[in-house]
């Protein structure tokens, strides 16, 4: 998919020192070649292409100390801009109520949705919706609703499964009226593909409703299918919003950015999850970053960058590569990262971090930091380059010079371990957030 692609080019080029306009180019190609396979429009693959070629050869890139994060940076901020724009608002009508048509195939979550919508219209925007259950079809569709509206203590307006869907929704937005309720949520019924018949009442249902909204409810696993089915409701009913669900499942959202590109409907929303209260206002850069499989490594990038002493960064990286990286560099990095703020934080938006073992040991006490200086300054020079020297008697010699103990020595040594375990892991960041990839 999508992601994979990126991921392969993106590592292709984040083990670089540094890049030059061909490997931008070449990168540029496999992000074009990526995007157009993922169905996203012609126009729009080529102008997001130029947006990030223009950037990527730019000053910002090419003069950084980190070329290939830079254009991964770049990617994923031009991705954002794609699917980007107004923020997720709802229509109100001047003519109460507002009518919201929700629509999609069988299974996609209209039902819950309408449910979640309502509650935050309610919640959110202090609303007072009506639920209306136009799905005849499914036999336990009108209970679910009712179900819902309960569980809500919201009006579900129905007149069971003999009534058509055109004159469900022609009497309940007449009894909105009568109760003053300002929103009517019509919850209509879905097909397993999209047919005439479907589309045929669907369109009936808009033409007599004439609703403010049409919300397209897709579910995110479905992925590139996703975008053929929004295609062809939006071709015939005009969507202006899509609701994408179940994203708190294992998906990498990259339906998202097709559907906004082929439709040029807006996501508004995200479903994360089966209660009432897991819908949310659609984030484009959270999805950016989803459709990467990034987690907040690019916050950490920039962190890093700005605390770290690019001159001094280039140093430790010389010497974690000639694996000369000494417990003297220890000690000079342990300053560094605590300009970043806390370690624990700093893990935590490591993509795979938590799954990695060892790094319980490395929280960094300011107490502590004396003593590991203590401790690194009462040994020889060989042994803060060569700590596997370190025997016991070593150990015990290091502790009473250094006023600790020798657990505390053990204790140094294993970070330092672990620090180096660390620094391997940032350098194979992308690495290990494919491998997290191909395992979902
Ligand atoms: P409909 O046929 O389109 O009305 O779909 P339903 O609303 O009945 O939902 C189908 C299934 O998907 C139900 O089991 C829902 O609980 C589930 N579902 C809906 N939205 C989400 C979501 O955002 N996350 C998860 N995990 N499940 C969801
Ligand atoms: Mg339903």
């Amino acid at each position: 998919g999508l992601a994979d692609r990126l991921q392969n080019t993106m590592q292709k080029i984040r083990g670089k020192g540094k890049v030059n306009e061909a490997d931008v180019k070449e990168m540029m190609r496999e992000v074009r070649l990526a995007l157009l396979e993922a169905d996203v429009n012609f126009k729009v693959v080529k102008e997001f292409v130029k947006k990030v070629s223009d950037r990527a050869v730019g000053q910002e890139v090419l003069k950084s100390l980190t070329p290939g994060q830079q254009v991964i940076k770049v990617v994923k901020e031009e991705l954002t801009n794609l699917m980007g724009g107004e923020e997720s608002k709802i229509a109100v009508s001047n003519r109460p109520p507002t009518v919201i048509m929700m629509v999609g195939l069988q299974g996609a979550g209209k039902t819950t949705t309408t449910g979640k919508l309502a509650n935050l219209l309610r919640k959110k925007y202090n609303r007072n919706p009506m639920l209306v259950a136009a799905d005849i079809y499914r036999p336990a569709a009108i209970k679910q609703l009712e179900t819902l509206g309960k569980q809500l203590n919201m009006p579900v307006f129905s007149l069971g499964d003999q009534v058509s869907p055109v004159e469900i929704a022609k009497q309940a937005i007449a009894k909105a009226k009568e109760d003053h309720n300002d929103y009517v949520l019509i919850d209509t019924a879905g097909r397993l593909h999209v047919d005439e018949a479907l589309m045929g009442e669907l369109k009936d249902i808009k033409e007599l409703s004439n609703p403010n909204e049409i919300f397209l409810v897709v579910d995110a696993m479905t992925g590139q299918d996703a975008v053929n089915v929004a295609q062809s409701f939006n071709e015939q009913l005009g969507l202006t919003g899509v609701v994408l669900t179940k994203l708190d499942g294992d998906t990498r959202g990259g339906a998202a950015l097709s559907i906004r590109s082929v439709t040029n409907t807006p996501i508004k929303f995200v479903g994360l999850g089966e209660k009432l209260d897991a819908l949310e206002s659609f984030h484009p850069e959270r999805m950016a970053s989803r459709i990467l499989g990034m987690g907040d490594v690019l916050t950490l990038i920039e962190k890093a960058q700005s605390n770290i002493d690019e001159e001094k960064a280039r140093e430790i990286e010389q010497k974690m590569k000639s694996n000369s990286f000494t417990l003297d560099d220890f000690l000079d990095s342990l300053g560094q990262v605590r300009n970043m703020g806390p370690l624990e934080d700093l893990l935590k938006m490591m993509p795979g971090a938590n799954k990695m073992k060892g790094l319980n040991n490395l929280q960094i006490d300011e107490k502590q930091i004396s003593h590991v200086e203590a401790i690194i300054q009462s040994m020889t020079k060989e042994e803060k380059i060569h700590p596997e020297i370190i025997t016991s008697n070593r150990r015990k010699r290091i502790a009473k010079g250094s006023g600790t103990s020798v657990p505390e020595v053990n204790r140094l040594l294993k970070q330092f371990e672990d620090m180096k375990k660390m620094m391997k892991q940032m350098s194979g960041m992308q690495q290990k957030a494919k491998k997290k990839g191909k395992k979902k």
